[in-house]
C-alpha cells in the first residue's frame, strides 16, 4: 500500500465536541437506528460518515485546507460544500442549514464552512460527511485524526461511536487576553526575541502616565497570515486623534505565525483618558468593533517636586556647595551653618526635583524684612519632555552686612511665580 500523501483531515467540528457516528463508511447504520446497510451511503461514497445528534445551526468546520465550491439545494446533498486539497482528494459536507463560505474561497483546516442542517435528503439534522479521491471514495489509504478509513475494512469510525474532534476552530486569528498582560501599556519599548521565544514583553506596564512620557502598547495576537492586515486607533478623551496600519508580506500564507506582536506608540503623551483601539482584518475587512482595547490615563506632569527634608533644604553655609558625578549629583555644604561674620560669604542651596525646560526661578534677598536685590534664572538646556531628577540653586551673598537675612526662592512652573516663597533661607550676621 502506498504512502498516504492526502491532507491531514480532522473532524469537521469544533474541537471537544464529541460527535456520534451514525452511519460508518460503507453504509453500516448504528445498532441504535436499527443497524443493517443504508442505500445512500454505499458505492462510489465508501468513505462517507453521519455525523448524528448534532443541532441544526453548530458549525461545520474544514477537515484540512482547500478550495471552496458551494452547491445550494441541488440534489439530495442539499445545500452542500466541497473542499478541494489537492492531490485529487476532496472532501464532501452535506445537508447544510446556512453556508458562510463562498464558491471557489480558499479555507483553511478548522475554518466555518456552514452550519449543520437538513436540507436536501435527510431525515433529522446530522452532517453528511465524504472523504474522495479523484471523485471518488476509495483509494483505501484515507484517515481522520490520525484513524485510517479503509474501504469496507474500516479500521476505525464504527457506527454508534462517539470521536471527539480536535478540529480547531480557524477564525483568522487567535487573540487571548490574558488576564491584563495582552494588551497592556507601558513605558518602555517592549522586549523580546529568539532567546525570549519571540515573546515581547514590558518592563515597566503602566496604567498611568505623565504628560509628556512616550506610552508604548502591546496586542498580541496567534496564527497571523500574510493576509492579514492590522490598524490601531487611538483616541483622548472618546476623540479620534490618529490610526496605523500594518500588513505583513512574510508570513507563510498556510501555516502563520504563532505569535506576533503590535506595539503603537504615543510620544509627548498630553493629559486625558486615552484609548488605543486595535482591529483585525483576516479577509472580509476590519471588524467594527476592535479586537483588543487599551485604556491609560495621562496625568498632567506635577512640575517640580519640593521636600524640606527636615528642615536640611534650604541650607545656608560658609563654603561651596559642592557635588557631581561621584555623588549621583547631590550637592551639599561641608560648613553648614545660620550665623556669619560680617566679611563672610554666605552661600544659599536649594534643592528641588523634577525640574523641567519651561521652569523658571528667583532668589530674592532681604535684610531685616527689606528688599535687597534679585536673581533669576530660567533653564534652557533640559529637555521639555524629562527634566532633571535633582537640581540645585546656589546663591552667594558676600560682604553681608550685620542683620537679619533671607533668601527667598520662588518658582515658576508655566503659570508665572507665586506670591508666596517656595521656601527661604533665613541666617544672621552678627
Ligand atoms: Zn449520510
Amino acid at each position: 500500500m502506498a504512502a498516504y500523501s492526502g491532507p491531514q483531515l480532522k473532524i469537521p467540528m469544533k474541537a471537544g465536541d464529541s460527535i456520534l457516528l451514525t452511519v460508518q463508511a460503507g453504509g453500516r447504520v448504528a445498532d441504535v437506528l436499527g443497524g443493517g446497510i443504508d442505500p445512500f451511503h454505499t458505492g462510489n461514497s465508501y468513505f462517507s460518515l453521519d455525523f448524528d445528534d448534532r443541532y441544526a445551526g453548530d458549525p461545520v468546520l474544514a477537515a484540512a485546507s482547500g478550495a471552496a465550491t458551494v452547491y445550494r439545494g441541488q440534489t439530495g446533498y442539499g445545500n452542500y460544500v466541497v473542499v478541494d486539497h489537492g492531490g485529487r482528494y476532496s472532501t464532501l459536507y452535506a445537508h447544510l442549514n446556512q453556508i458562510i463560505v463562498q464558491n471557489g474561497q480558499s479555507v483553511r483546516q478548522g475554518q466555518r464552512l456552514g452550519t449543520i442542517g437538513n436540507t436536501g435528503q435527510s431525515s433529522g439534522s446530522h452532517l453528511h460527511f465524504e472523504l474522495k479521491y479523484s471523485g471518488r471514495g476509495n483509494d483505501g489509504n484515507m484517515a481522520i485524526e490520525g484513524a485510517r478509513l479503509d474501504g469496507l475494512n474500516w479500521e476505525s469510525y464504527r457506527a454508534g461511536q462517539r470521536y471527539l474532534s480536535t478540529n480547531l476552530e480557524y477564525t483568522g486569528f487567535l487573540y487571548r487576553p490574558d488576564g491584563g498582560e495582552n494588551p497592556h501599556a507601558c513605558a518602555d519599548q517592549p522586549a523580546g526575541g529568539a532567546d525570549t521565544n519571540w515573546t515581547y514583553s514590558c518592563r515597566d506596564q503602566r496604567e498611568s502616565f505623565e504628560s509628556g512620557e512616550t506610552v508604548w502598547g502591546l496586542f498580541r495576537i496567534d496564527e497571523v497570515f500574510s493576509d492579514h492586515r492590522f490598524k490601531v486607533e487611538t483616541f483622548r478623551d472618546g476623540v479620534f486623534q490618529w490610526e496605523w496600519t500594518a500588513g505583513w508580506n512574510d508570513v507563510d500564507e498556510r501555516w502563520g505565525w504563532r505569535h506576533a506582536y503590535f506595539w503603537p506608540r504615543l510620544d509627548n503623551a498630553s493629559p486625558g483618558l486615552w484609548e488605543f483601539h486595535f482591529f483585525v482584518d483576516s479577509g472580509g475587512g476590519f471588524a467594527t468593533q476592535p479586537t483588543g482595547v487599551i485604556t491609560f490615563e495621562v496625568e498632567p506632569r506635577e512640575p517640580f517636586v519640593f521636600s524640606e527634608d527636615g528642615g536640611t533644604n534650604p541650607q545656608t553655609c560658609a563654603d561651596e556647595p559642592t557635588g557631581g558625578a561621584h555623588t549621583n549629583w547631590v550637592y551639599s555644604c561641608r560648613d553648614r551653618r545660620n550665623i556669619f561674620r560680617p566679611w563672610e560669604r554666605v552661600y544659599g542651596l536649594l534643592r528641588i526635583d523634577r525640574v523641567f525646560a519651561d521652569h523658571c526661578f528667583l532668589v530674592q534677598t532681604y535684610r531685616n524684612g527689606s528688599y535687597q536685590w534679585q536673581w533669576e534664572w530660567c533653564n534652557r538646556g533640559i529637555d521639555p519632555n524629562w527634566g532633571w531628577e535633582h537640581a540645585y540653586f546656589r546663591v552667594s551673598q558676600d560682604n553681608a552686612q550685620v542683620g537679619e537675612w533671607e533668601f527667598r526662592f520662588f518658582v515658576n512652573a508655566g503659570q508665572g511665580y507665586s506670591a508666596s516663597p517656595l521656601a527661604a533661607a533665613r541666617f544672621t550676621v552678627r
